[in-house]
This record gives structure tokens, C-alpha cells and sequence, in this order.
């Protein structure tokens, strides 16, 4: 596993009942950042980043305590924590795979540069779909239970 040698990103939840590292191939001034222009992400001032060769990794303390928000067509799952509040991390699955944005307000040490607001509301499902599978971190891995933050 070569992810040692890469640029790692972390982050959490205010409270750190969701942290995540993102093991980026790109060091993080290079890494798009984007506000959704949504109803959802407009209220919560969410700012994303992804990577798509990057790898992420996502440690849950306490599940019970994790909002899996979801509307509209319901294919993405903004993970809230109702501990605090905080957004951490949006996830999908296409196909069999799940696919991941991280919002970079979150961020351990934020991102330098400019978010602008993206609007997606004009996407079908199918480019919607596309549009993940392309710009989302693709390869993601969550952990449940305390002590597995690392
Ligand atoms: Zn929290």
C-alpha cells in the first residue's frame, strides 16, 4: 500500500464522533473545491473536495449518534452527526462501490482558494450518477467503534 507516501487530509465532525482521512494523490492546494448550490448544502454552507485517485477513509465512534440524511432522489447520504451537528462526509454507492465527498470545512487544516457554487439541480439521475463516479473519491472505507481512528 503505498498510501503512506501520500498527501493525508484530516478532518472530523466538531465533536469527532466522525473523523476521516483522506489520502489524496494530489497535494491539497490542487484539490477542486465547490459549494453545491442545493437547498440542503446551501443551509449547512458546505464546502466539498474529493479526489477521485484519492482514498478515503471514514471512522465512526458512535453510528447511533449519526444522522444518514438523505432527500430528493435519495442516492447520496449526507452523514450528520446529531452529537454536534457537523457534516463531515457525503457518501453514494454506484454499482457496488461507494463513492465520497468530504467537506472541507471540516478539515483538520482548511483548504486555501476559492469554492464556487455549482449548480446541479438541471442533472438527471444518470448524470448525476456519471458526475460522482467521475469527480468523487472513489475507493472508501468505513469504521465503526471506538479506538479505530487511525
Ligand atoms: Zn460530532
Amino acid at each position: 500500500m503505498v498510501a503512506e507516501t501520500r498527501n493525508a487530509l484530516t478532518g472530523s465532525c466538531h465533536c469527532g464522533n466522525i473523523r476521516y482521512r483522506l489520502f489524496a494523490a494530489h497535494q491539497g492546494d490542487a484539490l477542486p473545491q465547490r459549494a453545491c448550490g442545493c437547498s440542503f448544502c446551501r443551509r449547512m454552507g458546505a464546502r466539498y473536495t474529493s479526489d477521485p485517485e484519492g482514498e478515503l477513509r471514514i471512522a465512526i465512534a458512535n453510528p447511533a449518534a449519526v444522522s444518514r440524511y438523505r432527500f430528493a432522489s435519495g442516492v447520496v447520504e449526507f452523514l450528520v452527526c446529531t452529537r454536534c451537528g457537523g457534516m463531515p462526509t457525503a457518501v453514494t454507492e454506484i454499482g457496488n462501490r461507494t463513492h465520497a465527498v468530504i467537506n472541507a470545512n471540516t478539515l483538520d487544516t482548511p483548504l486555501d482558494g476559492d469554492a464556487p457554487t455549482v449548480d446541479f439541480s438541471g442533472e438527471t439521475l444518470q448524470e448525476g450518477e456519471e458526475r460522482r463516479k467521475r469527480s468523487w473519491i472513489g475507493h472508501v472505507t468505513i469504521v465503526f467503534g471506538e479506538g479505530q481512528h487511525e
